[in-house]
């Protein structure tokens, strides 16, 4: 399957599927846009490297960004990655100057095509939660039990078109969430003051961790 001109886009729109990937520390959208794109390159690298459209377009971005870049190489795809980087390599270094203006000189890099699969992927992941959110009591009552979104998250879905009370009820679950972490990084910084130092850290040991997760997202 050819993802990049066919942007594949496998649903998760069932309330079920969401329940299954609540955790109390973790950003469920994070984690399913992650676990997409994941698929994606795999399946890019697997079977679309020697795809015209694909290389043209990856031509056209001169390859990945660093981050996915890195993430392929990570993922171990040698092969794929290998083919990508051959043919880009040798088609930079024809364009290097003195040369007459052409290919990639004549225009700006295009944007990464799995950031772009990414915000895709990321916007209907949110809209796809609210709509959960508001038809689903079982993924509401979940949520409160366990559930927590990232800032991002939680903000994007705030801003997408739903029912008053839906919205107050997410905004309101959220905040207990966040709030929750919150008690626990202050809890950390206390024990690391010079009185309270000798005090073991308790489940607030990765408080600044969960944080880092919360406000700038998951480790790539
Ligand atoms: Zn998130
Ligand atoms: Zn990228």
């Amino acid at each position: 399957m050819n993802f990049l001109t066919s942007g594949g886009n496998p649903s998760f729109a069932d309330p079920d599927q969401l329940l299954e990937v609540l955790q109390p520390d973790r950003c469920p959208l994070c984690f399913l846009v992650r676990a997409y794109i994941y698929e994606h390159l795999k399946s890019l690298l697997d079977e679309s490297v020697n795809d015209p459209a694909t290389r043209e377009k990856l031509f056209h971005s001169k390859g990945f960004c660093r981050r996915h870049a890195w993430q392929g190489v990570h993922q171990r795809q040698a092969l794929g990655m290998a083919v990508i980087y051959n043919s880009l390599m040798d088609k930079w270094l024809q364009e290097l100057p003195p040369k007459t203006r052409r290919f990639w000189q004549s225009r700006k890099a295009a944007e990464c095509p799995l950031c772009e699969s990414e915000k895709v992927r990321d916007l209907t992941a949110v809209r796809e939660f609210v709509r959960c959110w508001s038809e689903s009591d079982k993924l509401r009552g979940a949520f409160s039990e366990k559930g927590i979104l990232c800032l991002p998250h939680l903000e994007k879905a705030l801003g997408q078109k739903m029912n008053a009370s839906a919205r107050k009820t997410l905004r309101e679950a959220g905040e207990k969430a966040l709030k929750r972490l919150i008690k626990d990084l202050n809890e950390f910084l206390e024990k690391q003051d010079y009185h309270r130092s000798q005090e073991s850290l308790g489940k607030e040991w990765d408080a600044w961790i969960r944080a880092v997760r919360m406000v700038s997202g998951e480790k790539d």
